[in-house]
């Protein structure tokens, strides 16, 4: 006899997301991910998609009419963006100072293209003239693939010359915009870029499960242009572009349904907030997060004018031991951050400020938590400055905002 009453309801416990991804989700975003389904082909449902585009095109800052959300999580947009651009022979020079640099890397060669590595300590950025070196000293390059915003190390890439730089050398300009998406300033169009894709779980704070891209007239002429099929049947942009396309609507996959109900709702939310708002939100928090972290001797990771203010990478001090204080902040206080990857693994602490988690409410019982467990550890002798420190960004920040009013 087996019985199903062992398997309870499941009922997820609170928690403060505050760690690389996944970010807290609105409850207008959860109310939307339990609404009734439609079928994938209804005219209702495929109204939802062009606004989903609309509100895309908006978000990505750009007129590009191929801008969709592909089924699958960060890493699909980018396997679904190198393997369509990236075909058998190909070169692309990518930035490799982190994680994700690497896993691009790692995929333009399964793909079967050349990955020309730019290596660059953890923690640094690419520099642009390390880049523009590399690109004239190479046979001509496909693409110049870079992350935007590297979550393992905090470092926010600058992107503003590159644009220019890959015209002039007839390259694609790849974007992995996973965490920069709706935190920070991501200017497809203004900047340049023929490729980007993102991830719905981060700073637009919906659940993991789609991935946003949009390509340029250019990249969809090098899509259209490729000599052998994409090797990925699931991710080809060609056949999923003919499901996007308002005229062909040609079955490829069944559509998430719920998921693109949930993403339909967090962009609105993006876009009722503004985008200029919530950045200036990620970047307030962000700074306050910092002012109270340096009380107790956590230093960015990554140099001035070059941090992330929704991925906080601090370096530890010698003496606090990683594992046991992100482990009570989990189970006494119901507090997630991220741990270090790779070579920082058990030297960092990744703190994420991303979307509906970003907030001074967060910001201050998280600050509060540390100083408790720090003190209770014998590591602060006068807790309090942390929070203190962080409250004063923010009584600054409403002092100047009232002068300029
Ligand atoms: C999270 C992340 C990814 C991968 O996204 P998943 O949703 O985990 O698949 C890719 N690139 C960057 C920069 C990321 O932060």
């Amino acid at each position: 006899m087996s019985s199903t009453s062992q398997y309870q309801d499941f009922i997820p416990p609170h928690r403060l997301l505050m760690g690389p991804g996944p970010s807290m989700v609105h409850p207008r975003v959860l109310h939307a991910l339990s609404l009734p389904l439609l079928g994938h082909l209804d005219p209702v449902f495929l109204g939802l998609m062009n606004e989903i585009q609309a509100l895309l095109r908006l978000t990505f800052q750009t007129q590009n009419d191929f801008t969709i959300a592909l089924p699958g999580t960060g890493s699909a947009g980018m396997e679904a963006v190198i393997s369509n651009l990236i075909e058998p022979g190909d070169t692309a020079i990518v930035g490799v100072n982190g994680v994700f640099g690497s896993r691009l890397a790692t995929m333009i060669e399964r793909h079967g293209g050349t990955a020309l590595r730019i290596e660059m300590p953890w923690g640094t950025t690419i520099p642009i003239e390390v880049l523009q070196d590399r690109l004239s000293d190479s046979p001509p390059v496909k693409a110049v693939v870079l992350v935007h915003a590297e979550t393992s190390t905090g470092v926010w890439q600058p992107l503003h010359e590159v644009g220019a730089l890959c015209r002039q050398h007839d390259t694609l300009m790849i974007i992995d915009a996973v965490t920069s998406l709706g935190g920070v300033p991501v200017e497809v169009d203004a900047w340049g870029i023929d490729a980007c894709y993102s991830g719905t779980q981060k700073c637009l704070s919906c659940s993991p499960g789609l991935a946003p891209l949009t390509l340029s007239p250019r990249a969809v002429r090098a899509l259209r242009q490729r000599r052998t099929p994409c090797h990925s049947w699931y991710l080809d942009l060609s056949l999923i572009a003919e499901y996007w396309d308002g005229h062909s609507r040609a079955y490829h996959h069944t559509a998430p349904i719920s998921m693109l109900y949930g993403l339909h709702e967090a962009l609105r939310l993006v876009h009722e907030e503004g985008l200029a708002a919530r950045i200036t939100r990620h970047q307030l928090n962000g700074d306050a997060l910092m002012a109270g972290l340096e009380t107790l001797d956590l230093k960015p990771l990554p140099p001035p004018g070059h941090r992330l203010p929704m991925l906080n990478c601090v370096t530890l001090p010698d003496q606090i031991d990683d594992t046991m204080v992100r482990t009570t902040l989990l189970k006494d206080y119901g507090i997630e951050i991220g741990g270090g990857l790779g070579p920082l693994r058990g030297q960092v602490w990744r703190i994420g400020l991303m979307g509906e988690s970003c907030q001074p409410a967060h910001v201050l019982t998280f600050v509060n938590a540390l100083e408790e467990i720090f003190a209770g550890h014998g590591w602060l002798r006068h807790p309090g400055r942390a929070a203190q420190a962080a409250m004063e960004t923010y009584t600054e920040f409403q002092r100047s905002a009232r002068r300029s009013a």
